[in-house]
């Protein structure tokens, strides 16, 4: 691909997202717009493609499977979901003491966000109304889904500690306030402009409200993007006013995965989430990874500043960050930063407080290091994985286990 193919594809995919008119996009998801029901989903995250633990599942006969109406669990899976009831640790608690630390507020009116036409574009509310927490699994959900489904109900604005807040459950991923000297910088403005927009103004609603001076996108999947435009005005961008700062080759691999392969990853995204299914016991019980995706409008606005070094210190607002770059792993343009001020770091998808190194949490990408945190194991790509978990460790003392786990997989 020549720069002057992807100037020219980036030209086209803004005006496409800034019209409305973006028919697939992949992130941590990639979703097929105007799907029949919303929320819609999104496409596929390296996590998801995790090898089960516990014992394989046999699979139903096709017969089975071509009849097409939902059916209660067989036998196989009911023996198969007792089976991983024994595996892992349901007793433990802690993280879900930890996924409500810090709750200010939930998201108003069950987590409903609605367009500009009045559309709804993001609803927790049927969710909610299935995934209660306490309950045990149906017999037809695995154990270990419908655990983190019910972590991923602990929603709204929460304070990671005094200086850094954090919306969940407002979209797939979440959207970061790190406070500085002036304003405030967001990480990660979700999938949408209108769920990123709803997420600022719960955030202003407990916070001063101070001006949005930088974005940081950890990297180039649509759920750490998309949503910018409800946060920041392009022209305060073009005119210095407000910075966005991107990994190396963000750009490039954000137009490689979300328009040249963006019909596919759509698709792929579809089955692997389910998001054309009805919200129950026999459909989707969250995307594992996230509830699902918003299906409002996706944007874009370039990068100004990319992270080009391995490591790089760079100050924004008057804070520090070390940022660490990870390509080649959760997604082929991605980084992390460490904040050492708040001693906090921040691994985007690539480790994250997580049910036993199922998932992330409603906690996810945000790890206080001075507590605990439980890595992800390397999935797909353990070589690259492991090249840029490695200096982590010089974030030490404080990230040394993060990067161990990381590496070894082991839980805590
Ligand atoms: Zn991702």
């Amino acid at each position: 691909m020549t720069p002057r193919t992807h100037k020219r594809a980036l030209r086209n995919w803004i005006n496409l997202s800034a019209t409305g008119i973006l028919s697939a996009v992949t992130a941590c998801a990639a979703q097929p717009r105007h799907a029949p029901r919303s929320p819609q989903t999104a496409a596929p995250d390296v996590a998801a493609q995790e090898t089960p633990v516990g014992p394989p599942i046999p699979a139903e006969s096709s017969a089975d499977v071509s009849a097409g109406t939902p059916r209660p669990a067989s036998e196989a899976t009911r023996a198969a979901h007792a089976a991983l009831r024994e595996v892992y640790p349901f007793k433990d608690q802690q993280d879900f003491e930890d996924a409500r630390r810090g709750l200010i507020e939930p998201l108003p009116n069950d987590g409903e966000i609605k367009g500009a036409a009045g559309q709804v574009v993001w609803s927790l509310r049927p969710y909610l109304e299935y995934i209660k927490q306490g309950e045990r699994a149906p017999e037809t959900v695995n154990p270990s889904l419908w655990r983190q489904a019910q972590l991923l109900m602990i929603n709204g604005l929460f304070e990671v500690v005094p200086g850094v807040y954090q919306v969940r459950g407002a979209d797939l991923s979440n959207m970061t306030f790190v406070e500085g000297t002036r304003g405030v910088t967001i990480y990660d403005p979700l999938v949408s402009a209108e769920t990123a927009k709803a997420a600022l103004e719960l955030y202003y609603a407990h916070r001063p409200k101070r001006p949005v001076v930088a974005v940081v996108y950890s990297h180039s999947h649509v759920d750490h993007f998309g949503g910018v435009r409800g946060v920041v005005d392009e022209a305060d961008v073009k005119s210095g006013k407000v910075k966005i700062y991107a990994p190396a080759g963000f750009i490039e691999n954000a137009i490689a995965e979300n328009v040249y392969a963006g019909t596919a990853m759509g698709r792929r995204a579809s089955y692997m989430y389910g998001n054309l299914l009805p919200v129950n016991a026999q459909g989707q019980t969250t995307a594992g990874l996230g509830v699902t995706t918003s299906s409002g409008q996706v944007t874009l606005i370039a990068p100004t500043d990319l992270i080009t070094q391995a490591e790089e210190v760079r100050t924004i607002d008057g804070v520090r960050y070390e940022f660490l770059n990870a390509p080649g792993s959760e997604a082929p343009s991605e980084m992390m930063w460490y904040l050492p001020k708040y001693k906090l770091i921040n691994t985007a998808r690539r480790a994250t407080m997580s049910a036993r190194c199922t998932t992330s949490t409603s906690a996810t990408s945000m790890a206080i290091l001075r507590t605990s945190t439980r890595c992800r194991p390397p999935i797909s790509r353990p070589s690259t994985w492991r090249r840029s978990a490695d200096p982590t460790r010089c974030w030490r003392p404080v990230a040394r286990p993060c990067a161990k786990a990381s590496i070894a997989g082991a839980p805590r």
